[in-house]
C-alpha cells in the first residue's frame, strides 16, 4: 500500500496554478532578516520578483505580482480544495490511491460507499501520513480504538476466547 506524505499548502496551491517561475539568480539583496533573495522571472507576469531561498523551496508565489491569485481562489474544485487544505493531498493523488486499491476500502473490501461518498482519507494522527482510504465504517472503527494495535489485538483475542469457552 502506498503511503502519501502530506506538502505544505502553498506547495500544493502551486502545484495547481502553475510554477513560481525561474531563479536568474542572486539579486545581491537582503531581507531584513539576513536571508538572501533571488532573482525570479515569473511564470505568471514575466516580471522578474525577488523570493528567499524558503519561497524558492515551497513555491510560495509574490503576493505583490499583478498577476497573483490568492490559494483558495475560484474555479478550483471544492473537493480538491478540502482535501489539500485537510490532508496535503491533491485530489489527483487522492483518485491514484483510490484506484491502486481498486475502488475498495482497504480493510473489508467493501465498495458500496464509493458511488455517492467516497471513500474516507485515513491518516496517521501522529504524522499526518495518508495511509489509505477506508469505508466509513473502517474508518470509524480504527478511530474508536484510538489507532491502537494492542487494543485491536486484544479484541481479537476477546472475540477468539468467547468461541472457545
Ligand atoms: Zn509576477
Ligand atoms: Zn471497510
Amino acid at each position: 500500500m502506498m503511503k502519501i506524505k502530506p506538502r505544505p499548502l502553498a506547495q500544493l496551491y502551486n502545484d495547481y496554478s502553475g510554477i513560481l517561475g525561474v531563479v536568474v539568480g542572486l539579486s545581491g539583496k537582503r531581507e531584513k532578516s539576513g536571508a538572501l533573495l533571488y532573482e525570479v522571472k515569473c511564470a505568471d507576469c514575466g516580471e522578474i520578483h525577488l523570493r528567499n531561498a524558503k519561497h524558492l523551496k515551497q513555491g510560495v508565489k509574490y503576493q505583490k505580482c499583478s498577476e497573483y491569485k490568492p490559494p483558495n481562489y475560484v474555479g478550483m474544485n471544492k473537493r480538491d480544495a478540502v482535501i489539500r487544505k485537510q490532508y496535503g493531498i491533491t485530489l489527483e493523488e487522492y483518485n491514484n490511491m483510490l484506484k491502486a486499491q481498486d475502488y475498495k476500502c482497504a480493510i473489508c473490501g467493501n465498495e458500496d460507499e464509493v458511488e455517492d461518498r467516497k471513500l474516507a482519507i485515513d491518516h496517521c494522527h501522529s504524522t499526518g501520513d495518508v495511509r489509505g482510504l477506508l469505508c466509513g465504517k473502517c474508518n470509524r472503527g480504527l478511530g474508536l480504538f484510538y489507532d491502537n494495535q494492542e487494543l485491536l489485538q486484544q479484541a481479537i483475542q476477546y472475540l477468539k476466547n468467547a468461541l472457545a469457552r
